[in-house]
Order: C-alpha cells, then structure tokens, then sequence
C-alpha cells in the first residue's frame, strides 16, 4: 500500500476535524499555526511532537506556520538558546514562514495595555505579591477587591507611564486586569498583566523595566500575527477564558486556543527547568549529551528525524494526559535504521583466534553493505590467518544447545569460512588468551561446497587490519518509570550505570572512512554513529540503540 493511501485511510485527529471545519465553513482560507518555544533551554523530545502537530497541520492543509520565540522573561532567556531551537527544528525537517520575536511586540503590547486602562479593564497595583496573594482567595472562596482597584483611568495611565520610564524598583507595582475578583475561574481574578523587572534582555537590551505576563502576550501576539489556531498544552484549559478576554476586549484578530496532552516519556523527565538541573549538576555532560531527551541529545546519539517525525504521528495527538512508553520511540529508531544502517563487523570484547591451516597472507572477502537494501551495494573486508572474535562466542564447556565456538564445534566466519576450534591456549592464571583453529577452504561463502552444516554464523575482525574505537554504551537516564511523580527529588532516581565506555574495539578497516552523517548497524551488537568528539587519533561511536528490545529482559535479570 502506498504512504499516501494510509495517510488518507487514518483518521482524523481532533485538531485535523476542527480545521476541516473552519475551512469548510469558510471561517479562514488559509491557517497559520505557530510554535511558540521560550528561549530558555534546549527543546526536548516533548517540544517535538507540537514541533511535528503545528507544522504538520499547516503543511496538510496548505497554510502556513511561524517560529515565534515567547521571549518575554529576560531573566532566563539567552540568544544562544535561539539558535540550538531554529537549529533542531530545521534537522526535524521543517521550515518556518516567519522568525518572530514577542519581545518585538513589547510597544505594541504596551499599547494595547495602555488600551484597556482606558476602557475601565485595567489598574495599577501598589500592593506586594505577598498582599495580591492574601486577597486572591481560594477556588471556593472568593478574593477581595485591592483597594488601587478604584483608581480613576487618568491615574492608571500617569502610574503605567511612570512603571515604564523607570520610576519604581522591582514588584514595587504591577498592571492589572478588571475582571472579577470573584471569578470561579482563579485566572480571571484580576491577573496580572506586566510587572516591574530591571534587567537586560537579550534582544531589546535596557530598553524595557517592564515585561508582560505570558497571559497577556501569547494570545497578543497571536493576534498579532493572526495566527488562526492557537495550539498549546493542556495545563492552559484555564487561561483559556483570560485568553479570549483579551482578545474581545480589544476587539483584535480572533485567534484561538486548543489544546493537546503534551509528551510524557517513560525513564525520563520533560522539562527544560528539570534538564537544565541534570547539566548544571554534572549528571550529563552538557544538553546535547546522548542520553539526554533533547533533540540536539537525540541527534548525536544518531536517531534520525525521520524516526521522530515518525514517532510523532504514531503517538498522535490525545485530549488526555498519559506516559508514553520510551521503547515506542526506540522502535521507531530501529526500524528507521534497519532500513538505511550500513552493516559493519566491530568486535567488542575480543579473543584472538588464530587459523593453523590458513596460508601466509590475506585475501579480500566480498559482502552486502545492507541485506535490507540491495541499492548500498557491496565492500570488501580483508581476512587473514589471525583474527578476532567476540570472547563470549566462545565456551571451553559450553552447555546443550551453544551453538557458537567451543572445543571440537564447528561456525561459520560472517561472509567468510567455516571453521573448527581445535585448541585452546591459556595464561598462567588459566585465562583463554587464544584459540587455535582449522579452517574448511572449500567452504567460502556465496560458494560453499564442504556440504558442512553449522548453526551460529560469528562476526569477526582481521588482526592486523583492525581499526581501534572507542564505543560509548548508553542505558536509560533515570531507573523508575516516572521520575517526575516519584517520591522524593527526581535525581534520586538517576541511573549510576547510564554510560558505559569500551576504550578499544576492534573494527574492520571500512569505518576508518566513516562519516557523521552515515548510520551504522554493528553486526549483531547494535546500531551506532560517529560521536563529535571524535579526533584523528581516535575514532569514538554513540550506541544509538541496541538491535533487538532486550530491555525488559535484562532487568528482570539484575
Ligand atoms: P518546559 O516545561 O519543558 O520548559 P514549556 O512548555 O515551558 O516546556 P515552551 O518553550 O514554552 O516550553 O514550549 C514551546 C511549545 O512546546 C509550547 O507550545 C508547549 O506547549 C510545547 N511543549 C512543551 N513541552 C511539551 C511536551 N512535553 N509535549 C508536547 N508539547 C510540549
Ligand atoms: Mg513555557
């Protein structure tokens, strides 16, 4: 079945109903979506399924999406977080129509304050956050009016003027919504729109001493841009009514808001305050660490953005909160990489085995680059009369059923020979340090003619071509399920074995040439990329994922 048939025959997503509807009913010609990251962290696998739900609606339904930075808090935002996010939504596979900025919209949106002191719908407060909280009441309680609530509009104006020519120090006032002080709805209760704060923003400098809430600039600066669907996560239900207030009292662009379950993952916490933690703490390396759930972190492990987008659209977009399970995406991983995966021989743990009968020299073995894929074509891996071999597929006295090497117990060498171990050489202290075996020269693959049969097929490295790697082995970050809604701080629950090192592999001479953007299945052991720490004098891979999900298996074990 063809990709296009499927994508017709699923059905629609709420979000995809919802816009079918304005668009039947004429309500938009066109619909312009928007993602809206705060530039205050690197974005995570969770800001990629709205990544994939914002510019996939637009692209589905011909409209369009803009990358607006809600860069409203100068306190925590940095200009080089703006670049990590254009960067990891460009790998994603999207383009954006414009590159907006809330903090472009700073005289605007004070305009628009400036607007409802006029209408009646807005006041300064001298109070303290302490005294705002003390009258705010409870959701069964209602608040009590602040006592700067009757303020006349001529004074609101002189003070909000005054608020931004610097007059006051930090939380000394803040403007305020009129609504309802005794609104079910806490949100509606008089929230706040701008507070006093003396910092330097990174984009409009010193410019401004006072910022808006993001209630009173995201639905803004959607107006703004009349964005049409306005698509954000669950925990916004509430500011929901704050949002279309605004935008009814200033009569602006009706935009509007829906919302969606964000991405919770198994093993894994999701949020850029937590994330930034585990680097500031030392747990990780840095944000773009491979076991970290960032993009930039997905990236250098080697997962490619298709296995994401993938992942996107499988888990798809739900009205309720659940946790996704992390093997879900490893599949993706796995499947995507089965398909485009060089296959490579690396041998991990090695034995030396040394082939008795095998003349002087070596010759050159011709194999498949991707069973999967006959368009990768073919290379050639030296052999020769010593080579290496995994230690544990080999067993001095192996049980009933080890196929693999032992004593007298024949296998075939992958894309090479059939060979036999017929003795077995050992240090003082008893360790295996070498094999000693024959092999069938008539058993070549692609020609075998020894009429042998044999069971296990082993990888295998030539000796005196073997390149050294360094492979870095990666395991789950956290070791419960939920980290987050664990007893106690999250990075109590931080897994001590999250990285393993091999310092020297044994790898056949093709990966000397290997490229970062090339992905690598290592027969047998796993998928893996180059890591960018790589230098000349050492060549260092990421596991991306293992072959198989041997997950749940290996821990029932432990
Ligand atoms: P965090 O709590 O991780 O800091 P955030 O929501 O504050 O996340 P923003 O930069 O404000 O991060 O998010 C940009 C967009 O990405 C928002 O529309 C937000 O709803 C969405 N988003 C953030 N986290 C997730 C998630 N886990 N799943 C789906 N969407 C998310
Ligand atoms: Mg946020």
């Amino acid at each position: 079945m063809s990709e296009i048939r499927k994508e017709e025959e699923k059905s629609l997503n709420f979000l995809e109903e919802i816009v079918e509807q304005d668009l039947e009913a004429g309500r938009y010609t066109t619909i312009l979506t928007r993602f809206p990251p705060e530039p205050n962290g690197y974005l995570h696998i969770g800001h990629s399924k709205s990544i994939c739900l914002n510019f996939g609606l637009a692209l589905k339904y011909r409209g369009k999406t803009n990358l607006r930075f809600d860069d409203t808090n100068p306190v925590t935002e940095d200009t080089e977080y703006v670049e990590s996010i254009k960067e990891d939504i460009r790998w994603l596979g999207f383009e954006w129509a414009s590159e907006l900025y809330a903090s472009d919209y700073f005289e605007p949106l004070y305009e628009f304050a400036t607007r409802l002191i006029r209408l009646g719908l807005a006041y300064v407060d001298d109070s303290s956050s302490e005294e705002i909280a003390a009258l705010k009441g409870t959701p069964t309680e209602p608040g009590k009016n602040s006592p700067c609530r009757a303020r006349s509009v001529d004074e609101n104006l002189r003070l909000f003027a005054e608020m931004r020519a610097g007059k006051y120090r930090d939380g000394e006032k803040v403007l305020r919504a009129k609504i309802d002080m005794a609104a079910s709805n806490m949100h509606l209760r008089d929230p706040i729109m701008y507070r006093i704060k003396h910092a330097h923003h990174h984009r409009t400098g010193d410019a401004w001493c006072i910022y808006p809430m993001y209630d009173f600039a995201h639905g803004q600066s959607d107006s703004i841009e009349k964005i049409t669907h306005s698509i954000c996560t669950l925990e916004f239900i509430p500011h929901r009514p704050l949002y279309d207030w605004f935008i009814e009292k200033l009569g602006i662009f009706p935009s509007h808001q829906y919302e969606f379950a964000r991405l919770n993952l198994t093993y894994t916490v999701m949020s850029k305050r937590k994330l930034l933690q585990l680097v500031a703490d030392k747990h990780v390396h840095s944000w773009d660490d491979p076991r970290m759930p960032t993009i930039s972190g997905y990236r250098r492990r080697g997962y490619t953005p298709e296995s994401i987008r993938t992942f996107a659209d499988k888990i798809g977009v739900q009205k309720r909160e659940n946790l996704i399970d992390v093997s879900l995406l490893e599949f993706c991983i796995r499947e995507h990489l089965n398909r485009i995966a060089w296959r490579r021989m690396v041998v991990f743990d090695p034995l030396k085995l040394v082939i008795t009968n095998y003349p002087e020299g070596e010759e050159m073995l011709t194999t498949e680059n991707n069973p999967e894929d006959p368009g990768m074509g073919q290379r050639s891996i030296p052999f020769s009369g010593q080579l290496y071999i995994e230690r544990e597929d080999f067993m001095e006295n192996p049980p009933k059923k080890f196929f693999r090497l032992a004593p007298g117990q024949k296998v075939r060498l992958k894309s090479a020979y059939i060979i036999q171990c017929d003795e077995v050489i050992k240090d003082a202290s008893g360790h295996i340090t070498e094999l000693k075996c024959s092999y069938l020269p008539g058993s070549k693959s692609g020609g075998d003619q020894s009429g042998t049969k044999v069971q296990a097929t082993l990888h295998w490295v030539s000796v005196p071509h073997a390149v050294t790697l360094e492979l870095r082995l990666y395991d789950r970050l956290f070791k419960v399920e939920d980290p987050s809604n664990a007893e106690g701080d999250f990075k109590d629950y931080i897994n001590p074995d999250s990285l393993q090192i091999l310092p020297a592999a044994y790898a056949e001479p093709s990966l000397r040439t290997a490229k970062f953007s090339e992905r690598y299945q290592f027969m047998r052991k796993g998928y893996f990329t180059l890591d960018k720490d790589s230098s000349e004098e050492k060549m260092i891979f990421n596991r991306t994922v293992t072959l198989k999900d041997n997950w749940a298996k290996e821990q029932k074990k432990s």
